[in-house]
């Protein structure tokens, strides 16, 4: 049971108490087999039973509009179901929250997929801003079309409280903490130097110190997540010798890891304007992370190369893999691979941190893995901080040739055909999709052939944009069938899955691992 769920069952628990008149009503109701909506007593269950529940609860036309809130809602906000109903509800959100709670709105609603979202409600009776959780759901006639939504607010004002008061305490104790530790490291490092290494001590000092080592790298991480809670993570940037910086780093390493054989191939030898150390951390943790997952194995490959205009560094272990469903959380705080956390010690922190700081300088992250059988971690990082997108030549009306994709109509099909070179984010994406749009509609088609076979790397950034706006304008310029070649490249298919999953309307569309096989498929519609 999640958290959620506790929370309102418990406070439910807490009103059938208070509430012994409600209680009996909710008995008879489930003993009740016809489960009528008006009691002999003239007491409507249902209306009864949502003012009284202790969230918010509400109900909307298909198009979103709000037609019912229950009393909660009235008295939380002090609005009347005049100033309320339809949208004026949004007047109680807080105006910070506004704009990504009613576009996540408008989007379940397009889509026909589940809405959750955190925003602030003002309290009327002290003008105070509390933290809910909305969630509604559609609710589908017998032909599957959307007819309503139900949905609750939960107030979850204390969670977030606690939250808060978490990563404060977590910042307070960590620098508390690096005190003590930074003496307690000087001292071994003094012992280290009186005592001979033929002395039985040395080794428990030596051991000491390789423990206060890791120690040190803990509470950096905590350290570290705080800042980036709070916003505060500041980067250093100055240019830099690339393959110097990852050779040192993986030297360092090294030292750290004798067990293991770390493979350093190095092809971006290139100055590049970033913050050094950061960077370095995440080769330490991705090294790291190789070393920890690959018990029994002993060689771990890094690579970094140029590509595009791009720095892009890999780090390979043949370790235990993981599973293609914990892919794309693995970049979440505190996400372990479950079953393997008691196995391999680990806060769930350093790929988090990672993220932030690729983020940072404009870069993306990915992974390809085979379970039993290894992993390779990428990160990428444009050496110019944002990725070129060139255009090498275009007719304006029948071809396109870019650096980042090539897209061409073809008169015998009447269709468009584009391929997609290389890595992509949410510049390219749009680009090379509005030019695709275009060619689409000067030429009157209703087909695409899109190649992604030649797609590495990560462009999930680019999903929701291709899906809200892209997809239905394509449709509105005739689009009909979409034949999709999957990019080998696992990351890449698993944003061409979400941006189709959520398309409405009548563009049919369809992946394809062969090309000839997507050709055939178009040819046949
Ligand atoms: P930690 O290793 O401290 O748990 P990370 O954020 O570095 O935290 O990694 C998050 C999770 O990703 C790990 O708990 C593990 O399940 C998974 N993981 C990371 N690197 C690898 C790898 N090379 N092979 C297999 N699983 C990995």
């Amino acid at each position: 049971m999640d958290h959620q769920t506790q929370h309102l069952l418990d406070e439910l628990q807490a009103l059938k108490a208070e509430n012994n008149y409600l209680k009996e009503q909710l008995l008879s109701t489930s003993n009740n087999s016809a489960f009528s909506n008006q009691s002999p007593e003239g007491i409507d269950h249902f209306k009864t039973l949502a003012d009284n529940f202790p969230v918010v609860i509400w109900t909307t036309r298909a198009d979103g509009s709000v037609d019912y809130f229950n009393m909660r809602f009235y008295e939380y906000t002090g609005l009347s179901a005049e100033q309320a109903l339809d949208w004026g509800w949004t007047a109680a959100v807080h105006p910070d929250d506004l704009n990504a709670a009613t576009e996540a709105w408008n989007r379940s609603v397009r889509r026909g997929t589940e809405y959750e979202i955190e925003y602030r409600l003002k309290r009327k009776v002290d003008e105070s801003w509390r933290w809910y959780l909305a969630k509604g759901i559609p609710v589908k006639d017998s032909e599957g079309k959307i007819v309503k939504w139900f949905g609750a607010n939960t107030d979850i004002h204390e969670q977030k409280e606690a939250e808060n008061k978490k990563d404060e305490f977590l910042s307070v104790a960590s620098h508390e903490l690096k005190t003590p530790l930074t003496s307690l490291k000087a001292f071994l490092q003094l012992g280290e130097k009186k005592v001979s290494p033929d002395e039985s001590a040395y080794v428990f000092i030596e051991k000491a110190r390789q423990q206060s080592d890791r120690l040190q790298m803990l509470i950096a991480n905590l350290l570290d997540i705080s800042k980036i809670n709070a916003g505060k993570l500041i980067y250093d940037k100055a240019e830099f010798e690339f393959d110097v910086a990852l050779k040192e780093a993986v030297e360092n390493f090294q030292l750290t890891a004798p067990d293991h054989h770390i493979i350093l191939e190095q092809g971006a030898n290139v100055l590049y304007n970033g913050d050094r150390l950061r960077i370095e951390q995440i080769i330490t943790n991705f090294l790291s992370n190789a070393v920890k997952y690959s018990p029994g194995k002993n060689k771990v490959i890094i690579r970094s190369q140029i590509h595009q205009e791009n720095i892009v560094v890999s780090v390979q272990d043949f370790g235990i893999g993981i599973e293609p469903e914990n892919l794309h959380n693995l970049f979440n705080r505190y996400y372990r691979v479950d079953n393997r956390s008691t196995q391999f010690q680990g806060l769930g922190l350093g790929l988090f941190i990672a993220s932030d700081i690729i983020k940072r300088h404009n870069g993306s992250f990915w992974i390809e893995s085979v379970p039993g059988e290894g992993s390779t971690f990428y990160f990428l990082l444009p050496i110019n901080g944002k990725q070129e997108l060139i255009d090498i030549d275009t007719d304006n009306q029948t071809y396109y040739i870019g650096n980042f994709i090539e897209i061409n109509y073809n008169p015998e099909k009447k269709q468009i055909e584009s391929n997609w070179l290389g890595y992509q984010n949410y510049d390219s994406v749009k680009k090379g999709c509005l030019i695709m749009l275009d060619l689409l509609a000067k030429n009157n088609c209703t087909k695409v052939l899109n190649d992604n076979s030649y797609v590495i790397g990560n462009w999930s950034e680019a999903v929701d944009w291709g899906s809200d706006y892209w997809f239905p304008a394509m449709q509105a310029a005739g689009l009909k069938h979409f034949a999709w070649i999957y990019s080998p490249s696992t990351f890449s298919r698993m944003s061409a899955q979400k941006s189709i999953d959520v398309i409405l309307g009548q563009i049919t569309a369809r992946f394809f691992t062969e090309k000839d096989e997507a050709a055939a498929w178009l040819d046949a519609q």
